[in-house]
């Protein structure tokens, strides 16, 4: 059982060994009201139970992905300021899973779970290492290396939406500034396209969102940039900036097998798959870049699900070559 919890939506399905997803639930994350997560993810877990029980599946775990660093110590979910989920902090929630489902159960960062599932099913099958970029509202990270999830000391291990590619730019809710996520960020994006338009004038950013500064979000930005807009383009110009300076840490920092670019904001930067990688080269060392397969990935729930599933198999697997 694979589950994804995110600011919005609760999605949970039964993934096969092969990675396939069968059976999809989502629910709101908040649908009892605030503060109500975990009731609705509990009832998830339950409703898939069920589920199961007329499949005649045998379940082997369940995985969650959280949108949080897990401490590794304590197991439990750090509580970062303005979390869309504060609820979930601080709560043994593997553990709670396990007591009501009678299964192993393993929670870990949802950027962390999308990793392990492009590396047991996905693009990054068979590559020994990995760095996986979930562009968002947010920008998460994952890293593998050496088949394993690089977690941190403090669990904080593939932050990198908030490793600063300017020394000078603006400030950013994690306490640094000009970090990553405050030019390619979905949620950032829109804030400054919102603080640069002029509401006055007419611009295809505004006619985009019809009419209504508010309703910009990243997608618009993007959309408007190709149509030419003045503040769109110079705004996607920084965005693939930013990302090919940190494309170009990750790959002289880490040297992975594979890079994959995904999440939400990831269909938006497909068709300028081109540009951005011309840009990687300005930052990169030339032959470690050459030898580094950089992908970018829309993303959809069940590969959020099959990486959530993936964490079983790879917990389940470590946790026996330990007591081996
Ligand atoms: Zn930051």
């Amino acid at each position: 059982m694979g589950i994804d919890v995110g600011a919005t939506t609760i999605a949970g399905g039964l993934v096969t060994g092969a990675g396939d997803v069968l059976e999809v639930l989502q629910a709101p994350t908040h649908r009892h009201g605030p503060g109500t997560a975990v009731e609705t993810l509990f009832e998830v877990v339950d409703d898939l139970l069920v589920k199961t029980a007329g499949t005649g599946l045998t379940l082997t775990g369940v995985g969650v992905g959280v949108p949080g660093a897990i401490d590794p110590e304590k197991g439990v979910m750090v509580k970062p300021p303005h979390h869309p989920v504060p609820e979930l902090a601080d709560l043994r929630l593997g553990e709670q899973i396990s007591t009501r489902t009678g299964l192993p159960a393993f929670v870990d960062n949802d950027a962390n779970a999308l990793a392990l599932g492009e590396s047991t099913f996905g693009l990054a099958r068979g590559a020994a290492s990995l760095v996986l970029l979930a562009v968002g509202t947010n920008i998460g990270g994952g890293i593998i290396h050496d088949g394993r999830v690089v977690r941190g000391h403090a669990g904080f291990g593939g932050e990198l939406g908030h490793v600063p590619i300017n020394f000078d730019g603006p400030a950013c809710f994690c306490g640094g500034k000009g970090c990553l996520g405050m030019y390619l960020g979905g949620a950032q994006m829109a804030l400054e396209a919102r603080r640069r338009i002029d509401p006055l004038r007419s611009s295809a950013l505004l006619t985009l969102a019809g009419g209504e500064a508010s309703a910009i979000t990243s997608t618009t930005v993007f959309e408007a940039a190709r149509a030419g807009d003045p503040v769109a383009r110079a705004m996607v110009e920084e965005a693939c900036e930013a990302l090919g300076a940190s494309l170009g840490g990750i790959v002289n920092g880490m040297n992975p097998e594979v890079v994959i670019i995904t999440g939400g904001v990831a269909e938006s930067l497909l068709p300028l798959e081109t540009d951005i990688l011309q840009r990687v080269r300005r930052y990169a060392y030339a032959p470690a870049l050459s030898n580094t397969r950089i992908s970018i990935v829309p993303t959809d729930k069940r590969r959020s699900m099959r990486g959530a599933a993936a964490l079983v198999l790879y917990e389940l697997g470590h946790r026996g070559r330990r007591e081996a």
